[in-house]
């Protein structure tokens, strides 16, 4: 076994392989850019080498600069993760001129599986069931649009190259062909440098099954078992399942067979994912399913197969790459219970599921499973770490096992219900209604489920009454003192605070509430704005604060972070930003200076004109940055001499709100 192993790669995966290497009693060497300088990865590997710029180009894709990495600090061996280089053939034959083991197969496995068309002229031949289609080299129009006439409509041309989706057009009529053909090559051009294409089937109600498979240096190739990942949007996973639901024994060994027949007929070595195309128009049938594509790497979903298997994957990486045989035999590897796991992403589902970025200021994951589920989250991100808009902006996998699908179905759901993040949008709600939508608890997916479904699944959830009182209460610290554990703080909280009216700023749907607080009880409050009071009852319970009130009965918990308040609650949250007039004192303009943006973003609102007299404290507009609502309040009193336009897209510290000059000098 190596001694000592560099992983090319960053994020939730690097920090997965170290948790084995270092199991194993193997030392850890990272490479990180200058935006990963503090990430998780580098924290927890024995060694760390810097290697270049954020821009991945200039870093984690540079071969050449991994290689000397590995090198200089004594790594034998090279494990690329998923992504980046880990199916590049020419990364692989430079790893072994420098006299390295890469930890995946050969050179020559990825070449044959690099390309689809060709990978599927291979299959063909081994005998594995392929989609019918044409994979042949002519690429002219005639050819093409002749071949999707005798194929049958609907058909799906495809980028050969193509990856994540790209390149990816389905025509369902002759007429759109020619138009549909030129969308997928210039999309294949753009992405892969390579405009050929393949036409075939398109299959109406399609699952995702894929095969693990595992192969050594000896010649053995194993698999173990299937993963449905039907539950895609845009032809890319959302959440994956160990075994397949409904998965027959019959068709079980149909597509195990085909898969271990294709890892044979490239003489597979390491870890491999044969994905298949399942037509379930007619149910699950083992004459219907179809090879699409094999990933030569650990894919992201591998930790569902080690749930179910109770296996290591990586583990058998590293001894397959030191040259050990398989270390189970066929027979040996058993499936037990069921396994989900869903993608957490920084990315906004009620817009198109824009990618975001920010600061995760508060970032909590379920601390157990429900029942007697076991629940296991591998992240790559802590507390306070930043999603950069360099890289991938997944936060986490949330994975869960049970003793059958709905045991963890209802585990995983809760687990996504109990995440909670502030300082950026998610798709933790979003994962949380799949985990209820009733076709996918029923086990019925296929790959248009999401898509059919889209706009309730991404429809804003409604805030429950009272998460603004609640964030409000959060906001004046108050509760700190009045719900005390200790009763003496809150009864002296109580007598002592007693009929003082604090003043609280929030910002909520773009405006500014202002509201006043007074304490008039233990756990009592009343909340005034707009010459309107509320009275409500505050309870702690742990974490979880219980606030009821007139049409008020809202548990939930909260997140004090640097720019407001967050509300979870039923698994949606909501964000209270929260002006802080002592930091706009402090960091933002003095009288007869500017007001600069903080960050890049877009001037939702402008509350106010040229000429204004502003009071300090007063909200002039609202900047929306990283997919979230800033507000901006004046730092003193003042007449406002110009201000910014109301949409426009401002860079970071450009002039957002200029102060009159005369207005300066008073004081
Ligand atoms: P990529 O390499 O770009 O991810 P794949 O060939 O793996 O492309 O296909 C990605 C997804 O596209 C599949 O999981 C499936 O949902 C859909 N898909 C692929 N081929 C077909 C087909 N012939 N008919 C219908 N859907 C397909």
């Amino acid at each position: 076994m190596f001694s000592r192993i560099l992983i090319a790669n960053r994020g939730e995966i690097a920090v997965r392989i170290i948790r084995t290497a270092r199991r194993l009693g193997i030392g850890t060497v990272a490479v990180y850019s200058d935006a990963d300088a503090d990430a998780l990865h580098v924290k927890m590997a024995d060694e760390a080498v810097h290697i270049g710029p954020p821009a991945v180009t200039e870093s984690y894709l540079k071969a050449s600069r991994i290689i000397k990495a590995a090198q200089e600090t004594g790594a034998e061996a090279i494990h690329p993760g998923y992504g980046f280089l880990s199916e590049n053939p020419d990364f692989v034959e430079a790893v072994e001129r420098a006299g390295l083991v890469f930890i995946g197969p050969s050179a020559a496995s990825i070449r044959a599986m690099g390309l689809k068309d060709a990978a599927k002229r291979l299959m063909e031949k081994a005998g594995v069931p392929v989609v019918p289609g044409y994979h042949g080299e002519a690429q002219d129009l005639v050819v093409l649009a002749t071949k999707a006439r005798e194929i049958g409509y609907p058909v799906l041309i495809k980028a050969r190259a193509g990856g994540g989706g790209k390149g990816m057009r389905r025509v369902d009529h002759p007429d759109d062909f020619a138009e549909a053909l030129a969308a997928a090559r210039r999309e294949a051009k753009s992405a892969f440098g390579d405009d050929r294409v393949l036409v075939e089937k398109y299959v109406a109600r399609p699952r995702h099954i894929e095969v693990q498979v595992f192969g050594d240096a000896h010649g053995n190739v194993v698999h173990l078992f299937e993963r449905d990942c039907s539950l895609q949007r845009r032809h890319q996973k959302v959440i994956e399942e160990a075994p397949a639901p409904g998965m027959s024994e019959a068709m079980r060994a149909a597509m195990t067979q085909a898969a271990v027949k294709a890892a044979k007929t490239i003489s597979y070595r390491g870890a491999g994912t044969v994905e298949f195309i399942v037509d379930v128009s007619a149910g699950l049938k083992p004459d219907a399913f179809w090879f699409m594509e094999m990933n030569t790497r650990l894919q992201v979903e591998h930790p569902v197969t080690e749930m179910v298997t109770g296996l290591d994957l990586v583990e058998w990486q590293l001894r397959v790459a030191a040259g050990d045989p398989l270390p189970l035999k066929q027979e040996g590897i058993t499936l037990s219970g069921h396994a989900f796991e869903a993608r957490l992403y920084a990315e906004d589902p009620s817009r198109g599921f824009l990618p975001a970025i920010g600061t995760l200021d508060h970032l909590r994951f379920a601390e157990k499973a429900v029942g007697e589920a076991a629940l296991r989250i591998d992240a790559g991100v802590r507390e306070g770490d930043a999603i950069a808009p360099f890289y991938d902006p997944m936060i986490a996998k949330i994975i869960v096992r049970g003793r059958d699908r709905s045991a963890a179905l209802s585990a995983l759901g809760a687990a996504l219900r109990q995440t909670e993040i502030a300082g950026s949008v998610t798709n933790a709600a979003f994962l949380a209604r799949l985990t209820e939508h009733e076709g996918f608890a029923a086990g019925d997916v296929d790959t248009g489920l999401i898509e059919r479904d889209i706009d309730a699944l991404v429809a804003p959830a409604e805030m429950p009454r009272g998460a603004a009182e609640l964030a409000a209460l959060v906001a004046s610290g108050l509760i700190e003192r009045a719900a005390s554990d200790d009763p003496w703080e809150a009864i002296a909280g109580y007598s002592h605070f007693n009929g003082l009216a604090y003043p609280v700023s929030l910002g909520r749907e773009g405006k500014l509430d202002r509201l006043a607080i007074t304490i008039y009880g233990p756990e009592r409050f009343i909340l005034s704005a707009d010459g309107q009071t509320t009275p409500v009852r505050l309870r702690r319970n742990g974490r979880n604060l219980l606030l009821t009130g007139p049409g008020i009965f809202l548990n939930a918990t909260a997140a004090r972070t640097a720019g407001g308040v967050t509300i979870f609650a039923d698994g949606a949250s909501s964000h209270f930003p929260v002006p802080d007039p002592l930091e706009s004192a402090e960091t933002e303009a003095l009288p007869g200076e500017r007001l600069t943006a903080p960050m890049p973003g877009l001037v939702k609102q402008v509350r106010i004109s040229a000429g204004d007299m502003v009071k300090k404290g007063q909200l002039l507009l609202i900047l929306e940055a990283m997919k979230m609502e800033h507000t901006i309040a004046a730092p003193h009193d003042g007449m406002v001499e110009t201000i910014v336009a109301e949409g426009e897209q401002v860079r970071e510290g450009a002039t957002l709100v200029r102060f009159a000059e005369e207005e300066a000098r008073l004081p």
